[in-house]
């Protein structure tokens, strides 16, 4: 069974761009071996990740992942099951948070900056979706 789950964490302060590679370079890895996809978004404050694979192997990488000390007060915002990922080409894609994209993250947010802390699952979701949108858009340009 294929689960899709999405969480927010805060970043703790002393983590930077050094960081962010070593946690992709580890993060690509692990989910090619575990057939997880997903996506991690980074402001510079906060994450907001997705993660979809079969419940088993998303359920121990979510385990793992929040009980790292980089991040701290995770908040699950979606769990559920998929019939089919939306990451198909992501092991685990990167997003930052920048003047380029801002207005997409602001178009599914309640506040006037970007916290997923405020944000419903569905609106998560949808800002995802149109993360794949643009990466598809920029890659068959
Ligand atoms: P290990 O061999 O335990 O560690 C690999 C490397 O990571 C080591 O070099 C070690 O120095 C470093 N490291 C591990 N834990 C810490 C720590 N707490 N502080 C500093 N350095 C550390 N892992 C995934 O597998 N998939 C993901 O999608 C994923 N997403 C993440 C998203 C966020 C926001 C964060 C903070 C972490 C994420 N991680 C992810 C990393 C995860 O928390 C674990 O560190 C990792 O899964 C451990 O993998 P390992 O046992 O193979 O590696």
């Amino acid at each position: 069974m294929l689960v899709r789950l999405i969480y927010a964490s805060r970043v703790q302060p002393d983590v930077g761009p050094g960081d962010i590679d070593q946690i992709l370079q580890v993060s690509q890895a692990n989910n090619a071996r575990d057939g997880i996809t997903g996506a991690l978004c980074y402001t510079g404050s906060v994450f907001l990740q997705c993660l979809e694979g079969g419940r088993d192997q998303v359920n121990a990488a979510y385990h793992r992942i929040v009980a790292d000390a980089r991040h701290s007060d995770p908040l699950l915002l979606g769990l559920r099951e998929i019939a089919q990922r939306d990451f198909t080409e992501w092991g685990m894609g990167y997003v930052g948070y920048t003047a380029e994209n801002r207005a997409l993250f602001l178009k599914y947010c309640p506040r006037p900056e970007f916290d997923p802390y405020t944000m419903s699952g569905a609106s998560v979701e949808a800002l995802f979706q149109a993360l794949i949108g643009v990466a598809r858009w920029k890659s068959a340009r």
